[in-house]
């Protein structure tokens, strides 16, 4: 998959000479540029908020990225998990997922690329040494698909080079996309194709939705068949992978649906070289529910029973996250060890009644 061309590029005065500003003008030629001081100072007209952000998502932004490059996340109070960090190497992405929270997020829709990536992987890097030697995860595709624009910056090809010499330290890149070709060959942009060893400690995670969800809710993206023919892939060069049900989303028929997903995933991914499954429920602030609500007036995507959680965020009311949540784990449980399932952003309780249920089931 090749990012499609947009139909302007804004071009940050500061990075017009870096290398990587130029190999994505070499890839994108003939397309208008306009030079300017901020990305953040971009903005785009239109006559209703969608229009604003359609046509935001038409366009390319190319910059610098200031202040924290590699961010600390620590779940909020309340809430399952550790502390890991995020590499910020780009804004938003061209896809238009219904319930991506980077509408109510960002200052702008505006796909933006950063390119300051030796300054990046730097600061990778201090973080890996300043944790010496112990554990320590990495996430690409928090603020921005992880291989949404891969195939304009070959930034997988560094990453994937930089973390094959800090086994302790770990990367997910998470996508929808079926930008595989540098995860492929790696080889192709100068590196050594890592030995299989090394790749332990990289994982390309899938979200995996049911088809019929992703007609409804996440606008743009690749097709079921294509994320898993690109997992498939991405197993066979040696990765292992991650299998994301995130956002779960109780549309009409949602158990069915998720239900033969998961069947087709297990029959043709390799079992062994999954490495995790995370599930997490729909969630979002009443900010992003506005924005949803005034972009897909007709969508049904926020008329389930939503109440609001320990965290601020809404959620399903909790009997039906986890219902959602054990009736999936069950599942999943009949293919693949339980050791590997888990639960993404919810509280300790909604864990223990989960594990507790589907215990008792097994
Ligand atoms: S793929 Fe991710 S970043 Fe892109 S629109 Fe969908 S949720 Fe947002």
């Amino acid at each position: 998959m090749k990012t499609s061309h947009p139909k302007k590029i804004f071009v940050e005065k500061d990075v017009v000479k870096l290398p990587v500003t130029r190999q994505i003008l070499d890839k994108l030629p003939n397309i208008p540029l306009q030079y300017i001081d901020d990305y953040r100072d971009i903005k785009v007209e239109g006559e209703t908020l969608n229009d604003v952000y359609k046509k935001s998502k038409e366009f390319l932004a190319i910059a610098k990225k200031k202040g924290e490059l590699v961010k600390r996340f620590r779940c909020r109070e309340g809430i399952k998990g550790g502390t890991e960090y995020y590499v910020i190497h780009g804004n938003n992405c061209s896809f238009d997922c219904e319930y991506c929270f980077l509408q109510s997020y960002l200052g702008n829709a505006v796909p933006t690329i950063f390119v300051n990536h030796e300054e990046m992987l730097r600061e990778i890097r201090n973080v890996i040494l300043a944790s010496a030697g112990k554990k320590i995860i990495f996430h690409a595709g928090e603020l921005c698909d992880a291989l949404a624009f891969d195939d304009l910056t070959d930034f997988s090809c560094k990453l994937v080079s930089l973390f094959s010499g800090f086994p302790q330290a770990s990367l997910e890149l998470r996508t929808k996309t079926t930008t595989i070709q540098n995860i492929l060959n790696v080889s192709g942009n100068g590196f050594s194709p890592p030995e299989k060893e090394q790749r332990k400690n990289i994982v390309i995670s899938w979200t995996f939705t049911p088809q019929i969800a992703i007609d409804m809710y996440e606008h743009k993206t690749p097709s079921l068949q294509k994320r898993i023919e690109a997992a498939g892939k991405v197993q066979k060069a040696g990765y292992s992978i991650g299998v994301c049900m995130d956002p779960i989303i109780r549309f009409n028929g949602w158990l069915e649906n998720y239900e033969t997903m998961i069947a087709e995933l297990f029959h043709r991914l390799d079992h062994d070289k999954i490495r995790f499954v995370s599930l997490g429920g729909l969630r979002f602030l009443s900010s992003l529910a506005s924005v949803i609500r005034e972009r897909n007036p007709e969508s049904d995507l926020l008329l389930g029973e939503f109440v609001p959680c320990v965290d601020g965020k809404y959620r399903y009311f909790r009997p039906l996250r986890v219902e959602a949540y054990r009736e999936l784990w069950k599942i999943i449980g009949q293919k693949l060890n339980c050791g590997k399932i888990s639960l993404c952003m919810e509280s300790h309780e909604v864990w223990n009644e989960v594990e507790e249920a589907v215990s008792t089931q097994s």
